[in-house]
C-alpha cells in the first residue's frame, strides 16, 4: 500500500503517555499505508485515545462518538468509508460496553494492545460486529512497533520507559487500566533514543506512570534502575537534556537524587506528586508516605541541586477531607514553594475504593477550597518565573511563534520562553537574557555566544 493512500486522525486525551502513544499508533498503522489527517473529516480511520483520569471521562466521549456517528453515516456507501477506533484508559475500563452503547464503533483497543492495529483493523473489516482488545498481552507492545519514523515533533519528545502501576492509590484507575508494573528493557529504549536523536531530537522526557519505579533489564542482565537508565542515555550522541516524569515519592532514591547532583544534562526540574498534607487523608489514599517523609526528601533534593525548580500534584475535597486537613496542604505548598503544580477537585472514579465512601466532600466546599489553593499556587509560580529576570538561561527552541521571526522555546524548568528574531534558532540551545515574566512564560533577548 503507497504511503499516505489512507488518511488516519488520532484525537488524543489526557496525559503525555497519551500523546506518545498517539504517536506509536501512527508508527503502527504507516506500514499499512496510513498517513496523518489533520480532523476527523478527511480521515479513513478516527481513533479517539481516551483518558479516564478526568471526570466524566466516558460521558465526553459518548458525545463526540455521537458526532463522528453521523459523519460515518455521511460516508457509508461511498468509497471512502469511516471506521472508528477507541483506544486508551477508557477504552480499557469499559471494553465491550462502549461497542454495545454505540454502534458506530469498529474497534475498542486498551492501551496495551495497540500495536495489533493492523491485525484488528483486518479482523474488523472482516467482520460485521465490532472487535473488542484489552487484554494484557504476554508480549510486550513495545516489542512489535516498528521503529519511529513520524516527522515534524520538533527537538522535544516522549519516551515511555514504564507502564501500569503497583501502588493503588485508593482514588486512581492507572492500576486497572494499565495494570501492573512494567519496566522496557535498556536496550529497546536508547534504539529508540537514537532514532530520535537522527531525527533531530535534542530533549526527551522519559515517561512512566511511576517511572522511578523503572526496573528495566540492562545489558548485563541485571536490573537498571532510572538513575543507571539516565546515565547510560546521557551518552547518546545528540541529546542534550533529560527528564522524567510522573514520580512516585516512595520510589525517590539515593541514585536518582545522586543523578540530579551529578548529571548537567538531567534538567533541574522535578514533578514529585503529593496529593495532600495531612497524613490522615494520606493514609486513606494509601499513599503509604506521610507530609513530613515528602518534606525531607525536598530537602535533599534541593540539596543535591539546590536550584531545582519543582512541580506536583495536589486532590482536594478528598473523602472526609476536613477543614484542617486542607489547611495541611495549603501549609506544605507554603513550605515547599512550587515552580508548577496541577491541582484538582476530588472526582470519584467507578471501580475505586474512594469511589464508595459514604463522606464525599460537596462540590461547593471543594471549589472553594481549589480556588484558595490555585490562588497560592498562580502567586509561587509567578514569583518563580519572576525570579528569573536578569539571569541568562539556555533555552531549546521547540517551535514558531505568533509573530513573524519570533521563536518559543524551554528554559531548564520547563518554563515557555517568548524571544523575537530566533525563529532560525529552531532545534537549537541558545543563551537568553530573561527580561520579562508572567504567571505562565518568560519573555528576553538572545545573547551573542
Ligand atoms: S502512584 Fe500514581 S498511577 Fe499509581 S495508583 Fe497512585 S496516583 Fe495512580
Amino acid at each position: 500500500m503507497p504511503p499516505g493512500s489512507k488518511k488516519v486522525f488520532v484525537k488524543t486525551y489526557g496525559c503525555q503517555m497519551n500523546v506518545y502513544d498517539s504517536e506509536r499508533m501512527g508508527d503502527a498503522l504507516r506500514p499499512l499505508g496510513y498517513a496523518p489527517a489533520d480532523g476527523p473529516e478527511g480521515a479513513d480511520l478516527v481513533i479517539l485515545n481516551t483518558c479516564h483520569i478526568r471526570e466524566r471521562a466516558a460521558d465526553k466521549m459518548y458525545s463526540v462518538l455521537g458526532r463522528l456517528r453521523e459523519m460515518k453515516a455521511e460516508r457509508a456507501g461511498t468509497d471512502r468509508p469511516m471506521r472508528i477506533a477507541v483506544a486508551g484508559c477508557v477504552a480499557q475500563a469499559e471494553g465491550a460496553e462502549i461497542a454495545r452503547r454505540e454502534a458506530a464503533v469498529d474497534l475498542v483497543v486498551g492501551p496495551q494492545s495497540y500495536h495489533r492495529l493492523p491485525e484488528l483493523l483486518a479482523r474488523s473489516r472482516a467482520g460485521d460486529s465490532a472487535v473488542i482488545d484489552t487484554d494484557f498481552p504476554v508480549t510486550s507492545k513495545f516489542d512489535s512497533l516498528p521503529a519511529r519514523t513520524a516527522k515534524g515533533q520538533g527537538p522535544a519528545a516522549f519516551l515511555t520507559v514504564q507502564e501500569g502501576c503497583d501502588k493503588f492509590c485508593t482514588f486512581c484507575v492507572v492500576p486497572y487500566t494499565r495494570g501492573s508494573e512494567a519496566s522496557r528493557p535498556v536496550a529497546r529504549i536508547i534504539e529508540e533514543l537514537e532514532q530520535l536523536s537522527a531525527r533531530g531530537v535534542r530533549e526527551v522526557t522519559l515517561l512512566g506512570q511511576n517511572v522511578n519505579a523503572y526496573h528495566g533489564e540492562g545489558p548485563d542482565g541485571a536490573a537498571w534502575s532510572l538513575a543507571r537508565l539516565i546515565a547510560r542515555l546521557s551518552d547518546v550522541p545528540g541529546i542534550a537534556r533529560i527528564r522524567y516524569m510522573t514520580s512516585h515519592p516512595r520510589d525517590m532514591r539515593d541514585d536518582l537524587i545522586e543523578q540530579h547532583a551529578d548529571n548537567q544534562k538531567l534538567m533541574p526540574f522535578l514533578h514529585l506528586p503529593f496529593q495532600s498534607g495531612s497524613d490522615r487523608v494520606l493514609a486513606a489514599m494509601n499513599r503509604k508516605h506521610t507530609a513530613a517523609e515528602y518534606l525531607a526528601l525536598i530537602e535533599r533534593v534541593r540539596k543535591a541541586r539546590p536550584e531545582i525548580a519543582l512541580s506536583t500534584d495536589i486532590i482536594v475535597g478528598f473523602p472526609g477531607e476536613t477543614e484542617a486537613e486542607f489547611e495541611a496542604t495549603m501549609e506544605l505548598v507554603r513550605e515547599v514553594g512550587y515552580a508548577q503544580a496541577y491541582s484538582f477537585k476530588y472526582s470519584p472514579r467507578p471501580g475505586t475504593p474512594a469511589a464508595s465512601r459514604p463522606d464525599q466532600i460537596s462540590d461547593e466546599i471543594m471549589t472553594a477550597r481549589l480556588a484558595r489553593l490555585q490562588a497560592l499556587l498562580t502567586a509561587q509560580q509567578t514569583q518563580f518565573n519572576r525570579s528569573c529576570i536578569g539571569q541568562t538561561l539556555p533555552v531549546l527552541f521547540e517551535k514558531p511563534g505568533k509573530k513573524p521571526g519570533q521563536a518559543i522555546g524551554r528554559s531548564p524548568y520547563l518554563q515557555a520562553v517568548h524571544v523575537d528574531a530566533a525563529a532560525h534558532l529552531i532545534g537549537q540551545i541558545a543563551p537568553v537574557a530573561v527580561s520579562s515574566a508572567t504567571m505562565s512564560s518568560l519573555g528576553g533577548v538572545i545573547v551573542s555566544r
